[in-house]
């Protein structure tokens, strides 16, 4: 029985990390959009580690907001807990996260998205994808509900054919015990899309009562405190913070892993999927660094609203009484009670070389997906992708320039890139040393790099798009200034420089020269600094920046340049590559396979050597000339 209801612009599958993005970005980009997800219950729902942020993640946070996504406001409403990462480390590694209340951060993204115009939202499961010659036509619901549309955005997540595994058991169930998505898999295979079986893993959580603090240490938020929205203060996001604490696990955790290894599903071969190699289960911690006598274990409030504590390095699949004794051998655990056992999950995603940079299927017009279905790993990851498929979706549907962010743009654009150019067979996870630019990527200035961009789409007020324009005339004035005031080797001088143990001045300088000293910073000279205006932190941050950095940011941007050159080098569509005289065959069948939108795309594709770009690059030239000459 199937019943057809109104039609819509796009609709999204799944109310997850990725789905809420897409789903707000199209509605607020005017599209008429329904979001069908199986559970209203479980909208953003947080199935993991209870934090948003982190290194690397935490730029993808602060650019989905540059962009006018919605993660980073969500957080900065629910945080219980923030805090700045790598501080003693260079501004480029510089990572906000923030503990969340797990429940609260859901009620909010789902009042944000009950509340949003042009966005309806829909308890089902999808088990259909109607396609008619390449494209895109309609959804259908298990229960037979049929929705017409232009295009689909799949955020499906971790639950198409889930299988939860603890230890020698196992049921067909998404996390949390939640329903999975048995349907889809079936009718995307049938068009044509080729899936892969990926797996993740998470933790126990332990009741607080049962655990003893005393033998741990506390682990404090920040107290100055920094918004993930740049349309937030600290003021404004002002509230008390929770602690989370450190322990470590021991040979006696090891000794107990070890001797039941042969249980473990990862090494029985009861889990087939494919694990995430840089948020390993603790077996896999003992197996691959057993030279190592204890790994860190962080435990971590679940929310205010209750006792469970998530244990942070200790995700499993072991059977359940190995649990119990692996997590008592913890200090601090000695008399856990363990309220959810930690668990394995496999699900089906699809390898994203199918896809476009802009995250539509190359094979079928309208289908466009995002987050853990794509590969990735990370509530942050899935909320990058989710943002921009809905983007692109939208973009379409509107007659507008689809957005693809390059690799020197943004992290989204270095994850996005990776996803749909590299072989990726686990798992893909954010890090900082996947971004080549990434001191121009750090997440202080994703503001600057691309407010104007989610201007551009459509997402960001013009009174933000003002604001950010005016904070970037303020750090260029200013950072003119300080270059351009000179300075003489005065006693007032000579007095600041002894007091900061910085080198006394032998002639005149400029203020910029001091601020360039290590010891010193724009803030430490202010006594000297006469003409100073009142600037924000903010502002004095990029300045302090820009001036102290200025020579590894200038040799970046030069490497940016030549980057943009190839990146430049557009390849029609239409290209035949069989006919590239001397192209080899495996650079011949990737390139075929990939379908690269630039000569900078198809350098990244493994398998492609320099040598191939450059017969490429003169193959391109001919073929250039020829058509202009046609
Ligand atoms: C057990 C477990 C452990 C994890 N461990 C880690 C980790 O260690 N590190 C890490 O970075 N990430 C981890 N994650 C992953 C993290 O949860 C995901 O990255 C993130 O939630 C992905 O967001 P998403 O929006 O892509 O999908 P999800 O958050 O999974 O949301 C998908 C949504 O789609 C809905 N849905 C699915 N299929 C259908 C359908 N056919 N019809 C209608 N609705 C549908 C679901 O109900 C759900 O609401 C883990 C996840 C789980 C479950």
């Amino acid at each position: 029985m199937s019943y057809t209801y109104e039609a819509y612009d796009v609709v999204v599958v799944g109310a997850g990390h990725a789905g809420c993005e897409a789903a707000l970005a199209c509605a607020r980009l005017s599209l008429n959009t329904l979001i069908v997800t199986i559970s209203m219950d479980s909208i953003a729902l947080m199935p993991c580690n209870p934090n948003i942020g982190g290194t690397s993640k935490g730029h993808l946070v602060r650019e989905i907001d540059a962009l006018g996504g919605e993660m980073g406001k969500n957080i900065d409403k629910t945080y219980i807990q923030s805090k700045m990462l790598n501080i003693s480390k260079g501004p480029a590694v510089h990572s906000l996260r923030a503990q969340a209340d797990k429940q609260d951060y859901s009620r909010t993204m789902r009042k944000i998205l009950e509340n949003t115009p042009n966005l309806t939202l829909k308890q089902a499961e999808v088990a259909e994808i109607i396609v008619e010659e390449g494209k895109i036509k309609a959804i259908k619901t298990f229960s037979g509900g049929i929705y017409p549309c232009k295009a689909v955005v799949l955020c499906t997540g971790t639950y198409l054919n889930a299988r939860c595994v603890y230890g020698d058991v196992s049921n067909y169930t998404g996390p949390n015990g939640l329903q999975a998505a048995t349907h889809l898999t079936d009718s995307l295979k049938a068009i044509g899309i080729e899936m892969y079986r990926f797996k993740t893993g998470t933790p126990a959580r332990i009741d607080k009562r049962s655990i003893d603090f005393s033998k741990m240490e506390e682990q404090f938020g920040d107290e100055e405190l920094i918004p993930f929205s740049f349309t937030n203060t600290a003021d404004k996001i002002k509230k008390e913070q929770v602690s989370c604490w450190l322990t470590y696990t021991n040979e006696k955790t090891h000794d107990i892993i070890r001797a039941n290894i042969d249980r473990s599903p990862l090494y029985s071969g009861n889990i087939k999927g494919t694990g995430p190699r840089y948020c390993p289960s603790i077996e896999d911690k003992v197996v691959k660094f057993a030279d190592k006598d204890r790994h860190q274990v962080f435990i971590e409030p679940e929310g205010n609203y209750t006792n469970e504590m998530y244990v942070g390095g200790m995700s499993s699949s072991l059977p359940e009484d190995v649990q119990h004794q692996m997590y008592r051998s913890v200090a601090g655990l000695e008399n856990a009670k363990i309220v959810r056992n930690a668990y394995a999950i496999e699900y089906d995603c699809i390898n994203p070389m199918q896809l476009k940079p802009t995250l539509e299927f190359k094979k079928i017009e309208g289908l466009f997906s995002g987050g853990q279905f794509n590969g990735s790993s990370g509530y942050e990851e899935a909320a990058a992708q989710g943002l921009m498929a809905g983007v692109n979706a939208a973009m379409k549907l509107l007659g507008k320039e689809q957005v693809v962010l390059n690799r020197s743009e943004a992290y989204i654009g270095v994850l996005i890139d990776d996803l749909v150019t590299k072989e990726t067979h686990e798992p893909y996870r954010m890090m900082t040393s996947r971004a080549e630019y990434r001191l121009l990527l750090r997440q202080d200035n994703a503001d600057l790099r691309l407010t104007k961009i989610g201007y551009q789409i459509g997402l960001i007020s013009e009174e933000r798009y003002q604001r950010v324009l005016t904070k970037e005339k303020q750090i260029e004035e200013e950072i003119t200034r300080l270059n351009s005031t000179l300075i003489g080797a005065n006693q007032e001088v000579q007095a600041l420089l002894e007091e900061c143990n910085s080198n006394s001045l032998k002639t005149g300088t400029t203020l910029g020269e001091l601020i360039r000293r290590p010891e010193l910073s724009y803030e430490l000279i202010k006594s000297i600094d006469k003409n100073r205006k009142p600037l924000t932190k903010d502002v004095i941050e990029q300045v302090n920046i820009n001036i102290k950095y200025e020579g590894y940011i200038q040799r970046q941007l030069k490497q940016v340049e030549q980057f943009k050159k190839l990146e430049g080098k557009v390849i029609p569509k239409d290209l035949d590559y069989t006919k590239v005289p001397s192209l080899r065959i495996e650079a011949k069948q990737k390139l075929v396979q990939i379908k690269p939108i630039s000569v900078g795309q198809a350098s990244r594709i493994s398998g492609v050597s320099p040598a191939d770009i450059s017969v490429l690059l003169i193959y391109l030239e001919q073929y250039k000339r020829k058509a202009s000459n046609e």
